[in-house]
């Protein structure tokens, strides 16, 4: 049993932003009792405590992440130079490297060989730490098609669903699809739609079945359509980019996301807060355009940075929230997306993001008060996950970091 005290808790629910409290975690890992200080029962009074001078919150949620990726100019070079063993150290460094920024659930939208299964499956042992995983294996793709080389090339509906019984075999927890291509892989291109929505809904119907959420990587708005209509549960990236490559908009499109209660995540990550800094060639007031249109829709906007990724290391976290806000969703909404709208979008909402007796002690405590100044949750004072305290290790300030020289929709480039 511990006491956490600080200034405040937020608890992300009902009961909102309690100033003098407190979080008592029992020795199970679970919140035991949350409120104020004064109020604290009897029977944890005498366990041990430690004081955050600033907020106490929930952990955060990173709904799109690549363990098997570095970060650095070349990631995929190096995922496909590397042996299996060699990729593992690197996903155990970088699930060190999330909980660090923070993040006390993440899930790998595309990994190879299953090592994402393993990663989890260290962490809740405890052999690593790391942030409660939520893992997909190897994105399905067609053959060649945008980020082939992970190994989920399936061609058509049939091999799309054998594709998803085979990860459900290997025991992944979600299913990740590329519903259009990328720039980066040769050949595929991010405004083709890779699969017909009855491909799609074959593959889908079968995840859910299976008990699993079904993800689109979807950047065209043909196979944001294709997608939403086969029953997608998320979209990743959604720019809206249209078939002459140009960046459009599909008032349409967004309505049926809306309505079909779609959850989408931007992937704005540290590159998108350097573009904001910079002449991002009109890119960032687009992405700015859909976030604002989607957001009127009422569709729930969730947390994910696509980490790993050229130049977005798992450390960077904080700055895709710092860009939310900036493109004028209001603080406390960004907060919330980082913690309960994410959990509740992966399925996890009786489990983490919120604090409340009988819910995991994943929990963060930061100087000052993020819904003044989001900044703040760059340099979280304590972690803890699963119940278990971390001390983080210390990484470079946003502004340290190198940034890319490419800007506009050509920074798609390297999205998976
Ligand atoms: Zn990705």
């Amino acid at each position: 049993m511990i006491v956490y005290t600080a200034t405040r808790v937020r608890t992300h629910t009902e009961a909102g932003t309690i100033d003098a409290a407190c979080v008592v975690v029992d020795d199970e890992g679970l919140i035991a009792w949350v409120g104020p200080l004064a109020d604290l029962p009897q029977a944890h009074r005498d366990a041990p405590r430690r004081h955050v001078d600033g907020t106490i919150m929930p952990g955060l949620i990173d709904t799109h992440v690549h363990l098997g990726f570095d970060g650095g100019p070349a990631p995929v070079d190096r995922m496909n130079a590397e042996s299996d063993p060699e990729q593992l150290v690197l996903m155990l460094r970088n699930a060190r490297e999330l909980l660090s920024a923070g993040v006390t659930t993440a899930r790998d939208l595309g990994a190879r060989g299953y090592l994402d299964v393993v990663v989890r499956d260290a962490i809740v042992r405890g052999d690593a730490r790391g942030p409660r995983m939520i893992v997909s294996g190897a994105p399905l793709t067609p053959t060649g098609g945008h980020c082939w080389f992970m190994g989920g090339e399936a061609d058509g509906g049939y091999e799309l669903r054998t594709a998803v019984r085979r990860h459900h075999e290997h025991d992944v927890d979600s299913i990740k699809i590329m519903s259009t291509g990328g720039f980066m892989t040769k050949g595929s291109a991010p405004w083709f739609a890779q699969y017909r929505e009855d491909e799609l809904r074959l593959a889908i119907d079968d995840a859910h079945r299976l008990g699993k959420k079904a993800v689109a990587h979807a950047h065209g708005i043909q196979g944001i359509r294709h997608a939403v209509r086969a029953g997608i549960d998320a979209l990743e990236h959604c720019t809206f980019v249209a078939s002459d490559g140009s960046l459009g908009f599909d008032a349409q499109v967004a309505d049926e996301i809306a309505e079909r209660g779609v959850y989408v995540s931007f992937t704005l990550n540290v590159l998108a807060w350097q573009m904001l800094r910079g002449d991002s060639g009109g890119f960032v007031d687009h992405l700015a355009m859909v976030v604002r249109e989607l957001r009127q829709r009422g569709v729930p906007i969730v947390t994910g940075t696509d980490a790993g990724i050229d130049l977005a290391p798992h450390h960077a976290y904080s700055a895709g929230l710092e860009v939310l806000s900036a493109m004028g969703m209001p603080i406390e909404d960004v907060l919330l997306a980082a913690t309960a709208v994410s959990s509740r979008s992966m399925g996890l909402d009786d489990i983490t993001g919120v604090l409340q007796p009988g819910m995991a002690a994943d929990l963060i405590g930061v100087a000052g008060d993020p819904a003044v100044d989001l900044a703040c949750l760059g340099r979280p004072m304590l972690v803890v996950a699963f119940g278990v305290p971390f001390s983080p290790d210390p990484y470079p300030d946003l502004e340290a970091l190198p940034s890319r020289t490419v800007a506009g929709p050509a920074a798609l480039a390297h999205d998976h």
